[in-house]
């Protein structure tokens, strides 16, 4: 799990954790940060769900039928999973391991519960995001816009978003996406801190030692 900073000092990756209640600009978010953050890699989940118009097998998702989804949990191939909406979604390990280990943070888009339980096997490395709407007009207006969905659905949807909600105190950052750009740079700015946290920066002792050294001829 060894990345590198922009000053060359070796550090840990993190597992970089977005939530929010669907339809609160989280995927939208997720896109500009990979956009712009070279060293971010997302983790594609596996889900059960139908796959929506425009989305594509492998960048969005895995889509798999339940048989295979409780084959891939028996054998311990997902970090996490949970249902959502009545349907599975979880993270496969491999990919997510592979990529800390090439230097690189992982990005997330879970909910809590698959928040919970990344942070019970990993809680240092993860960093957790929530991502909350300036109102409920606005989310409602976001999930008929995205128009991918039925009106029952994005019912179903609006009264989830109250359960979702509750679980904003489990995050370490809340942003509230009010405007997409605003939002974007609180988001990006919290990347930017978590990657110089001392504890994550494995190659100081070395970095200051050389500088003692240095300033000691
Ligand atoms: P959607 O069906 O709109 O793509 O996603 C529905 C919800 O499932 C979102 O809140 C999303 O964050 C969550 N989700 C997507 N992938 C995973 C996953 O691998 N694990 C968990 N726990 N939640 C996920």
């Amino acid at each position: 799990m060894v990345a590198s900073g922009f000053d060359g000092v070796e550090r840990r990756g993190l597992m970089f954790v977005l939530s929010s209640p669907s339809g609160a600009g989280k995927t939208t978010l997720s896109r500009m940060l990979l956009e712009r953050e070279p060293g971010l890699k997302m983790s594609v989940s596996a889900t059960t769900r139908q796959m929506r118009p425009g989305e594509v097998e492998g960048r969005d998702y895995y889509f798999v039928d339940k048989q295979t989804f409780e084959k891939m949990v028996e054998q311990g191939e997902l970090l996490e999973w949970a249902t959502v909406f009545d349907n599975l979604y979880g993270t496969p390990r491999a990919p997510v391991e592979a990529a800390l280990s090439a230097g690189q943070d992982v990005l997330f888009d879970i909910d809590w519960q698959g928040t919970q339980q990344l942070h019970q096997k990993a809680s240092v490395d993860v960093v957790r995001v929530f991502i909350l709407p300036p109102s409920a007009a606005d989310l409602e207006k976001r999930l008929h816009t995205r128009a991918q969905d039925s009106d029952e659905v994005i019912r179903g949807r609006m009264s989830r978003a109250t359960h979702e909600l509750s679980h904003w105190a489990e995050y370490d950052y809340i942003v509230i996406n009010q405007n997409v750009d605003d939002a974007f740079a609180e988001v990006q700015s919290i990347l930017k801190a978590e990657r110089l946290k001392r504890e994550r920066r494995t190659g100081l002792t070395e970095f200051v030692r050389k500088l003692q050294r240095q300033l000691e001829k």
